[in-house]
């Protein structure tokens, strides 16, 4: 049988698009297929040219390490790669394959072939990186691929940045990026997870050892400068169910980003699942223990009134399970797993309890989004509330975004119930969830809390200002009162009264304390001796 060209050419035409040829120093040498529809150039105008003006320069760091990573007889990607002067609305991408053929003169055989265009051009952080690698395996177990996630350190690699000039750091991020990239399944398949620690998942072939030593040669890191790479790989074969490998790999993410190498591995996708599940229930049990048994205490922290000069307001309450620690993941858990309306329902009743013992006290519960959904939890309080009218008037809600409003109607008509028993409802992380605007829109509220994230960011100026200051406006059209959270000094404050918030909290006044105090140097509230009755309310302003 004759090997004719055209016979080649068949056989590689059926695997790809466009074909080019890169010679050892860079310029394409060689090019034949739909050029014109997949880059927008003709064949011979890429003739001559450097393929690094073929590529967006966004995916060349990673063209370059694959590129260089080739030995004679090597392969390289797929990887998903834009393709240059696509950039905007109508970008081009192509799925990029490359070969070193022995013989050819370090010549490097390419085959492009049109793509779905791609909104990753970096590294992925660890939710995007849960997301895309379930994704992934999804795909994987549909064409019979085989999978691996390999988990990275580099230890030292932090520190070795820190001595290196700004330019020098940025260029070895860069490079980094561009190989970890290079390494990873169609391209767009590696993370960033924080202290020197990695993760990529890629095609099962030649040990992690060998995918290490590669990455340190490309990202060219000296030995001296003591870099220690360590890396392990696990399987991610199975038949476990999307819900449980997406469990699987969030819990193998998170042992790793909290223990590194010490963190025990799992070889395969099925070992994290089982794992990840004795993990869930040891949680699990000791939530509902939590829960049932009335095992966790209240912290306060105190909220102040801006616009009377900086009195008490009112407590937040938050809630913690044995140590000090953040109840956030917690929470999260609790929602997830349909434990939240009873732990809202105790965290509620303690708070009663508090009111009840203290008169001057003013508290505000955390209510997840998910429980204020639920006709039960409001007829709890109310029956709560039945029995210790000395306490009406003196609750306030923080509806939490943490989990979404299910139906918003519904939502309404719980709140409202809840004000006619004389509570104030505030609206928790104004501006962290995508739905906010809709809750402002669609639930009758008395205060907002701006979510914290923007205060920060106030202190230093910039576009959140302004942001804040329109949103005070819109809420003062709408009769609704805004609350500052996370103010944590003199600056801040400053900022939050010139956008015109009425109440702030945070450190500055004071940090969630196990009995509630008055806010540092602050005035005492001018009603706290008028009678409670008196205060039964509606408005913000008969509170305090
Ligand atoms: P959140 O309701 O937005 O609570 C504010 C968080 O910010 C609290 O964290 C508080 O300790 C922290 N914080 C207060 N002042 C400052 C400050 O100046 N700077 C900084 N950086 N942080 C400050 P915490 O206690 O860890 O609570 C986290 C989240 O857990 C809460 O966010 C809330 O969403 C949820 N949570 C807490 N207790 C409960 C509860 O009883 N029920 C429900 N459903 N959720 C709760
Ligand atoms: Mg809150
Ligand atoms: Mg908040």
């Amino acid at each position: 049988m004759q090997l004719s060209p055209q016979r080649l050419l068949g056989f590689a035409f059926a695997s790809a698009d466009l074909l080019l040829e890169i010679a050892p120093e860079g310029k394409i040498g060689f090019a034949i297929g739909a050029s014109e529809a997949l880059s927008g150039s003709a064949e011979t105008a890429l003739v001559g040219r450097a393929w690094r003006d073929f590529i967006d320069p966004r995916d060349r760091p990673m063209v370059e390490a694959l590129l260089s990573g080739l030995k004679d007889g090597g392969r390289g990607g797929p990887v998903v790669v834009t393709l240059a002067g696509s950039a905007g609305a109508s970008e081009r991408a192509a799925s990029f394959t490359a070969f070193r053929m022995p013989g050819n003169d370090g010549a490097i055989s390419c085959a492009f072939s049109r793509a779905v265009a791609k909104v990753m051009h970096g590294l992925h952080d660890k939710n995007s990186f849960e997301a895309a690698t379930a994704a992934l395996i999804a795909t994987a177990r549909a064409t019979g691929q085989e999978l691996e996630l390999a988990l990275i350190e580099l230890g030292g690699l932090g520190a070795l940045k820190k001595l290196l000039s700004p330019e020098a750091a940025a260029a070895l991020d860069q490079r980094l990026n561009g190989a970890l990239r290079a390494q990873s399944h169609g391209g767009g398949g590696a993370a960033d997870l924080g202290h020197d620690r990695f993760a990529v998942v890629r095609q099962k072939g030649d040990g992690v050892d060998a995918l290490v030593q590669r990455l340190i040669k490309l990202v060219a890191i000296d030995p001296k400068h003591g870099v220690a790479p360590q890396a392990r790989a696990m399987s991610l074969m199975g038949d476990a169910a999307p819900g449980q490998v997406l469990r699987a790999l969030r819990f193998s993410l998170d042992s790793f980003i909290k223990e590194g190498m010490d963190a025990e591995p799992s070889l395969t996708l099925d070992e994290a699942v089982s794992r990840s599940v004795q993990r869930t229930l040891v949680d699990v049990g000791a939530l509902g223990e939590a829960v049932n048994e009335k095992r966790f205490k209240l912290v306060f922290q105190p909220v102040v009134n801006l616009k009377a000069n900086a009195a008490l307001h009112h407590h937040e309450v938050l809630v913690r399970f044995g140590d000090n620690a953040s109840p956030f993941p917690m929470i999260r858990m609790a929602e997830e797993l349909d434990l939240i309306e009873p732990l809202d329902i105790a965290v509620v009743e303690q708070t009663i309890a508090r009111l009840v013992a203290d008169p001057k006290l003013k508290l505000a519960a955390n209510i997840s989004g998910r429980t204020i959904g639920s006709p039960a939890f409001v007829e709890a309080v109310k029956s709560m509330l039945a029995r210790t009218p000395e306490a009406c008037g003196r609750l306030l809600f923080e509806i939490t975004e943490s989990a979404a409003i299910d139906d918003l109607a519904v939502a309404d008509r719980h709140l409202k119930a809840l004000r006619s028993e004389g509570c104030l409802i505030c609206l928790d992380d104004f501006g962290a969830g995508a739905a906010s605007l809709a809750y402002l829109q669609q639930l009758t509220l008395d205060i907002v809390k701006i979510d914290g994230r923007y205060i920060r960011e106030l202190q230093h100026g910039g576009r959140d200002a302004n942001f804040i200051r329109h949103l005070v406006t819109m809420c003062s059209e709408l009769g609704v009162k805004t609350l500052a959270e996370m103010v944590e000094n003199a600056n801040a404050e400053e900022a939050v009264r010139r956008a015109g918030v009425d109440f702030a909290q945070g450190w500055f006044y004071g940090a969630p304390a196990e009995t509630p105090e008055q806010p540092a140097g602050a005035a005492v509230d001018t009603l706290a001796h008028v009678k409670p009755a008196a205060r039964r309310m509606g408005s913000v302003e008969g509170w305090g």
